[in-house]
């Protein structure tokens, strides 16, 4: 095995050891990275020319984390407790070893390579802009099972260190500083090298803190009466948020809190317990899955047709400078594009350009930007209403009015400008591409860009290819999408495409229960501890009332005329009734909540107008219907080949709507039950709910060849 750390002595006898992962972009710790270290501390113990050793890096980062796939080949528990303590054994031997011991650190640091930072006895940051610092195990179902909820809370202090690792949190330079997370800053690499030599000839014979006898923990250990505050609120205040839905928080704050009672090699070997217990958590096992591999699948474009070369866009030109096209105006001149912000009115563009501007004025105050990069960015995008200045753009984005005619007029006038192979993409959320595509004179360069609002936030493009769409646009648009940095996920023409479609199932079954008379706070709940980010009503009031509603007599109109039967949904009724009271949704102040000062509570008046059943269903019965609802309809999607891949469906319902990110995603939620449990719970659903729940066929073949829905 090649070794990824190659050493060179000085003279001084200081060993500088760099880390650089054969044939990756990033180091990781891995075998070929974790055995070459190992050794570098054999010869740091047993070498008494070798006065101190400086851990850097040739990569662009320090070390971004552990090895994914190691830890996805994890079968067992005892496994997983006997990696972990094998990685901090060797930690731990360089802490001991007797010789000073200096992480140089720039870029990213997260994961292992925090851990192992956190086991050098001096740490110096390159602050340049780009250094982050943390332990996002979490984020995948997991703790840090490096010695890092052990070292930093004795670093940090036990309040900074649960929160952030917790929360996954990156840390930049100055805060890593300031918190003592780190102890030096540098200028540059060289600077930081410089740096690390003079501390080892400085200190001869460091130690850790926690080797000293006097240790005490910043702010106090598990035994102190701040610990007993934080500890008594602390569990309950996760629990609020995640609703028991992510273990591995709650066995990070144990194994901090256990951690901090007895010594310090006993709290190692509580961590890799709780390590162990994550490790093999359906929890982890499903995000890592969805978030880790299928995310890089489709970042690597699984998804997008072969034969065609990578394209950029270089001039991009938008139709509409409303919410939606200000905020693309934005999220492309952050990456550097020429943008051509079109609107009817030139106030409108300029409102469009107003948005980014506020955006940049809010990252200059805050200091993640600058004064000079704020002008540099805004003076990418022209406001105009001049059709002429679309000359030469390479892709085109409509995002007028909702509304076919217009939508017809002005891609008609655009068409009449741009070149021939530009191509041109609507940003509608439902009307069928196809349909729009009739009024272009060139359908095969015509696709659908769905973004999500808002767009400087939100992760998720859904491309949707209609019928007569070629595959070069298709890949051209794919690269976009990477291109401004959003995950795409491609879907086949169809009404409400995939995400709208299936999470307008989540928002019509809550209010379906409310019809019944489910108690609208017991609906409110389901959605949450479900661990859907928003419950159903209030998201139903968020996009407003009378969109849901219009959204629905179109697709009844539309139906009709092609001759097909439109089923109604039991919530239908409640939307019709809720506008007809003129509660319209948030925008309005007036929905299912009364907003008031920033505030809202549940409209008392739903009391009277959903009267509340004599018998209430059990949560777990609401949970189900609500997640059921949405699997399906996704297995529906892929049935129907509006979804072409797994991971575009999983991927899609995490990014796109928020769907509970520990289930893995809206078909993983499937294979994690396993699909005969689904199919027997998806059709006692049925009987007592409806034929909406009946389960898609897909999975009783998939069921039947006792396969799952996997790419
Ligand atoms: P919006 O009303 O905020 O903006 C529409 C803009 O288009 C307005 O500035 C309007 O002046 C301009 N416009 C209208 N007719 C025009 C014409 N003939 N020529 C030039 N400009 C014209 O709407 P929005 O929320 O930004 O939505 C735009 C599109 O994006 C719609 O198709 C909508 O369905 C879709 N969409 C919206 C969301 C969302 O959450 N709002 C999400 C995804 C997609």
């Amino acid at each position: 095995m090649t070794s990824d750390i190659t050493t060179l002595l000085g003279d001084d006898g200081i060993l500088v050891a760099t880390m650089d992962s054969a044939g990756r972009p990033m180091n990781i710790l891995n075998e070929a990275m974790a055995g070459p270290l190992a050794e570098i501390v054999d010869r740091l113990e047993a070498d008494p020319a070798i006065k101190g050793l400086i851990l850097t890096s040739a990569k662009k980062d320090f070390l971004a984390g552990a090895d994914v796939d190691r830890l996805w080949a994890i079968g067992s528990a005892q496994e997983a407790f006997d990696e972990s303590m094998q990685l901090k054994a060797f930690i731990r031997r360089l802490e001991l070893c007797g010789k000073p011991v200096v992480a140089a650190i720039h870029g990213m640091c997260l994961g292992g390579g925090l851990e192992i930072a956190m086991g050098c006895h001096w740490r110096i940051v390159v602050d340049d802009g780009k250094a982050q610092l943390g332990l996002p195990e979490v984020k995948l179902g997991l703790l840090p099972g490096g010695g890092g909820t052990v070292r930093m809370p004795r670093l940090v202090g036990m309040q900074q260190a649960l929160q952030w690792m917790a929360e996954g949190t990156e840390v930049r330079a100055a805060q890593a500083l300031a918190s003592g997370l780190v102890n030096q800053l540098a200028a540059s690499k060289d600077e930081a090298l410089q740096q690390a030599r003079a501390w080892c000839l400085a200190n001869p014979r460091p130690k850790q803190p926690w080797d000293l006898p006097k240790f005490r923990y910043p702010g106090g250990d598990s035994r102190t009466p701040a610990a007993a505050q934080l500890f008594a609120v602390a569990p309950s205040m996760a629990s609020a948020k995640s609703f028991g839905n992510y273990p591995a928080v709650t066995h990070i704050m144990s194994s901090v809190f256990e951690g901090g009672v007895v010594g310090f090699d006993a709290a190692l070997a509580i961590e890799s317990r709780y390590f162990a217990a994550c490790a093999i958590s359906p929890e982890s096992r499903n995000l890592i899955g969805t978030l880790w591999y299928q995310l890089a699948a489709i970042k690597k474009g699984q998804s997008r047709p072969a034969g065609f070369a990578t394209t950029k866009v270089g001039k991009l030109g938008i139709l509409g400078a409303g919410m939606m096209g200000a905020g693309i105006a934005y999220a492309a001149a952050k990456a550097g594009i020429e943008v051509v912000l079109l609107d009817s009115t030139q106030a409108a563009a300029l409102r469009g350009l107003a948005y980014s501007q506020g955006l940049l004025d809010k990252a200059v105050k805050k200091g993640r930007s600058t004064p000079e990069k704020r002008e540099a960015l805004l003076a990418l995008i022209t406001p105009t209403t001049d059709y002429a200045k679309l000359a030469g753009c390479d892709l085109l984005i409509e995002a007028v009015f909702e509304d076919r005619a217009v939508k017809a007029e002005v891609t008609q006038q655009a068409e009449a400008v741009i070149s021939a192979d530009a191509v041109f993409a609507s940003n509608t959320s439902t009307l069928p591409i196809s349909g729009l595509a009739r009024a272009s004179s060139r359908p095969a360069n015509f696709i659908g860009l769905h973004f999500f609002s808002p767009v400087d936030k939100m992760p998720l493009v859904e491309i949707i290819v209609g019928a007569q769409t070629s595959d070069e646009t298709l890949a051209r648009s794919f690269d976009f999408v990477l291109q401004i940095g959003k995950t795409p996920i491609v879907v086949n023409d169809s009404r409400g495409f995939y995400t709208s479609r299936v999470f307008a199932t989540y928002v019509m079954e809550g209010l379906a229960m409310l019809k019944e008379g489910v108690h609208p706070r017991a609906i409110e709940q389901a959605g949450l501890q479900a661990g859907m980010p928003m419950p159903p009503l209030a998201l139903q009031d968020e996009v407003s009332l009378s969109l849901g509603l219009h959204v629905a007599d179109q697709t009844r109109k539309d139906l009709a005329a092609e001759g097909q039967s439109y089923v109604e949904h039991p919530g239908e009724s409640v939307l019709r009734q809720m506008c007809a009271l003129g509660r319209i949704g948030k925008k309005a102040g007036l929905g299912f909540y009364d907003y008031r000062e920033g505030d809202k509570t549940l409209w008392p008046g739903l009391a009277e107008h959903y009267p509340l059943a004599a018998s209430q269903a059990e949560q777990a019965e609401l949970m189900d219907r609500l997640m059921f609802a949405q699997a399906n309809e996704a297995a529906r999607c892929l049935e129907e080949g509006v979804l072409r891949s797994v991971a575009d469906a999983n991927i899609g319902s995490i990014f796109g709507w928020g769907f509970a990110p520990f289930q893995g995603g809206a078909l993983q939620f499937i294979n994690a039950m396993g699909l005969p449990r689904f199919i027997q719970r998806s059709e006692q659903l049925a009987a007592a709910f409806g034929d909406r729940f009946k389960p898609a066929e897909i999975v009783r073949v998939k069921a039947a060849q006792a396969t799952n829905f996997s790419d």
